[in-house]
């Protein structure tokens, strides 16, 4: 069966990206990665998508039917391409002997595909399917901060509860500033606290005590990797991560809905 991978990030964090380097790296491992876009809005992509929610969903379109503004307009582009997503498992359905991958692209506003009944749906029906797998991706120079940091955190934390999928932090752009800082965070709570008193008031001082066993917690059941985009450093540590992720999907999420059903 092929590993689906969705794309979930901030924009401009670097999901097209990486979607290309995905693909890529894929191709020259002897991978057979089948691409799919999900962000209407999108102007131009690096990569060419198998599957583009452009295709079948103008966005501007739907602005001006539905006199949508700009995330309106996205979240009811997605709503429309979902009722015919039962066409996009048709095809992988068809074509999952040949596929290793699946790699998605979501929209930059994340909550629109997170927080969405028709995010939910793709993510549910994939992930009934599929081994599926969260690759949340982080602006690493735009991170550096502490707040920023605990900030960005706590968005992939709350979409790790609400998917319950197995979740790799894909910490982008490490070309231009190593992740070693949050690895560094993320295992050494007091050195985090360090970092935050150079920069912060009490009142967020104990804010992030209080937080810190949740974050603690959090981190646990998290596969951390550095990747640049640009370069292709970090690849073959992210295809490790998925391993284990594909593992976990096994092990922890696929019992829990075979419970379900
Ligand atoms: P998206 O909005 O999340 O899809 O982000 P894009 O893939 O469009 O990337 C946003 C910007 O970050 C672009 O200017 C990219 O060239 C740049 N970028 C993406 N990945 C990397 C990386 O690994 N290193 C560097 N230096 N820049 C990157």
């Amino acid at each position: 069966k092929p590993v689906v991978m969705l794309c979930i990030g901030m924009a401009g964090s670097g999901k097209s990206t990486l979607m290309m380097r995905l693909n890529s790296h894929l191709n020259t491992i002897g991978g057979k990665p089948y691409v799919v876009n999900l962000d209407p809005a999108v102007t131009s992509l690096p990569f060419k998508p198998n599957i583009d929610i452009r295709d079948t969903i103008n966005y501007k379109q739907v602005m001006k039917d539905y006199t949508l503004g700009p995330n309106g307009a996205i979240l009811t582009s997605l709503n429309l391409f979902t009722a015919k997503f039962d066409k996009v498992l048709d095809i992988l359905e068809q074509r999952k002997g040949d596929l290793t991958n699946v790699i998605v692209d979501t929209p930059g506003q994340i909550e629109v595909f997170t927080w969405s009944a028709s995010g939910t749906i793709i993510t549910e029906t994939l992930a009934s399917l599929y081994p599926t797998v969260i690759l949340y991706v982080i602006d690493t120079p735009r991170t550096c901060s502490p707040v920023t940091f605990m900030s960005n955190m706590l968005y992939a934390c709350s979409i790790l509860y609400k998917t319950k999928l197995p979740f790799i932090l894909a910490f982008n752009k490490i070309d231009v500033v190593s992740h070693e800082f949050a690895v560094d965070w993320m295992t050494d709570f007091e050195a985090f606290q360090v970092a935050l008193q150079e920069e912060e008031s009490s009142y967020m001082n104990s804010l992030v005590q209080s937080m810190s066993l949740m974050l603690e917690e959090f981190y646990k059941h998290l596969n951390v990797v550095g990747v640049s985009s640009m370069t292709g450093e970090g690849m073959d540590d992210l295809f490790i991560a998925v391993e284990n992720a594909v593992e976990e999907y096994y092990k922890d999420y696929l019992p829990e809905i075979e419970k379900i059903k």
